[in-house]
């Protein structure tokens, strides 16, 4: 197999200008780079004139493990139209292993599991099984803290030393097996009840086995700072490269937003610290996260019961006035067992069942018992730019491509990197901009021989032109051609190596 990309401007992740060559690629190398006007010709030939070619872009955030679209829709087919070769998983705190007793119980909010033959175990079984399915990009994992955790004790309360210690070890062989890192989730039960300290001292085996850690924040909302200042403390005492996750300026804490950038910008010379963020105005959020933290319960029953009570009915409303969520906003993204409602607007299904908008979120919380998501304005348009452009943010859909029958898919899964190019060319230069979502990425998951384009890199790489994404090569195999979907098979299954040295 060889491919001639011929002529292109190539922009090579590391921030350097533009320069115009020809890349030459040889099976799922970057063979040579240079001028082959002449040279023998190759299998296939790709005129880049006129055209960027870039390294595959790389989205640090997705939720394809956690939606089970790695097994229902291998082809990942909405990330390589908008350009990315590589996608991660395992994040806020949830991975599909290790999986000490087999079960998904830690999925189940997303999708539903119970369809799936889990034959593995350890982060390495799974790793191996996954390269059973042809997948369309390049996939590695994070291994959940929370995943980990409930497979040693069922009750949130503190791990004793032991348990600590069997949970260290848990981690360090799925980093042997291939995981990149950790991720947590301290925003909910039974993450919240989590103390920073265990975090902490689990990051030290991360950090012997040279990962890296991501987390969902403790709180979005009123108490972002104090959340922020975790996250800083635990990449300054492990010197982990740390990813706060889908840090999007919610409405809920819009006016410290720009306070936690300064925070974050403040710390880069103590940590390796950054965030993710997609550039859209609504987000995805699961019901549970429709009721303020302290009337959670992981107990659905008890949780419904909660909806009957004016009290709790008061709280909730005022919860999401100070949220500025508004049910007229909401579209049903997911609601297991019960697909015919997913893609009606709440006003919609409300409407359709003669209740209030409120009691029409209600009724949905009911109907999944509590297991639905909806699309929600939730996101301060004003601030995106500047979460976006900041010298720490990773891009990332924080979404997975579904496949074309999916009643409902955000925007977020399907133009997320072409969105934030046309933003980040505004204002940053067309290196700098690729730079920040093809070589930063690549260096904090520590991903040898991918992020840049140079000889002897594995040939992950997208062509743009006139803002567009033409072409996507993944390891060396055309996979979109002239903005059609030519192959969507040829991407690997990531393995992290934890005893190489940075
Ligand atoms: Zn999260």
């Amino acid at each position: 197999m060889s491919i001639l990309i011929k002529g292109a401007n190539i922009l090579d992740g590391n921030g350097n200008p533009p320069r115009k060559a020809d890349i030459l690629v040889l099976k799922d190398k970057i063979s040579a780079i240079g001028d082959f006007r002449g040279a023998r010709p190759a299998e296939t030939v790709i005129d880049g004139l006129g055209s960027y070619v870039a390294p595959g872009f790389i989205d640090v955030d997705t939720d394809s493990d956690h939606y089970l679209t790695l097994f229902s829709n291998p082809g990942q087919e909405d990330f390589l139209k908008q350009g990315v070769t590589t996608i991660f998983g395992g994040m806020c705190g949830y991975s599909l292993a290790p999986l000490v007793y087999g079960s998904m119980e830690s999925v189940r909010e997303w999708s539903e599991s119970e369809r799936l033959n889990v034959d593995w175990r350890t982060t390495k079984e799974f790793l191996s099984s996954l390269k059973r399915m042809d997948l369309g990009v390049n996939f590695g994992t994070l291994s959940g803290h929370l995943t980990m955790r409930q497979d040693i004790v069922k009750k949130p309360r503190a791990l004793s030393e032991k348990e600590t210690k069997i949970l260290g070890t848990l981690l360090e062989q799925s980093l042997e097996g291939g995981s990149f890192g950790m991720s947590s989730s301290l925003g909910y039960a039974p993450g919240k009840d989590i103390e920073n300290e265990e975090i902490i001292e689990l990051l030290k085996v991360v950090k012997a086995g040279n990962g890296v850690y991501s987390t969902h924040l403790r709180d979005y909302g009123e108490d972002l700072l104090k959340s922020v200042e975790e996250s800083v403390a635990a990449a300054v005492q492990s010197g982990v490269s740390t990813i706060i996750s889908h840090f999007e300026p919610y409405f809920a804490s819009a006016k410290k937003y720009e306070k936690a950038l300064k925070l974050i910008g403040e710390n880069i010379a103590a940590a390796d610290i950054h965030f993710d963020i997609f550039p859209f105005d609504t987000s995805v959020v699961l019901l549970s996260d429709l009721l303020p933290k302290h009337l959670f319960s992981e107990n659905p029953d008890e949780a419904l019961a909660k909806l009957e009570k004016p009290g709790y009915v008061k709280q909730i409303q005022g919860f999401w006035d100070k949220a500025g969520i508004d049910p007229k906003t909401m579209i049903i993204a997911g609601a297991p067992k019960n697909n015919y409602v997913i893609g009606k607007t709440i006003p919609d299904f409300a409407a359709g069942r003669g209740l209030d908008l409120r009691e029409g979120v209600f009724e949905l919380m009911r109907l999944t018992r509590m297991r639905g998501s909806v699309s929600v304005k939730n996101i301060d348009e004003s601030l995106i730019e500047k979460g976006l452009l900041h010298s720490q943010s990773l891009i990332a859909s924080n979404s997975t491509s579904f496949d074309s029958s999916e009643k409902f898919v955000h925007e977020r899964s399907r133009n997320t990197f072409t969105k934030y190019l046309e933003i980040a060319v505004k204002t940053l230069s067309i290196e700098d901009a690729v730079k920040k979502i093809t070589s930063v990425p690549a260096r904090i998951f520590n991903l040898k021989n991918r992020g840049t384009i140079k000889e002897g890199n594995v040939a992950d790489l997208v062509l743009i032109r006139d803002n567009k994404i033409k072409d996507v090569v993944v390891s060396g195999k055309v996979c979109l051609r002239n903005g059609e979907i030519e192959n969507s098979s040829s991407g690997q299954v990531l393995k992290h190596d934890a005893k190489k040295k940075r």
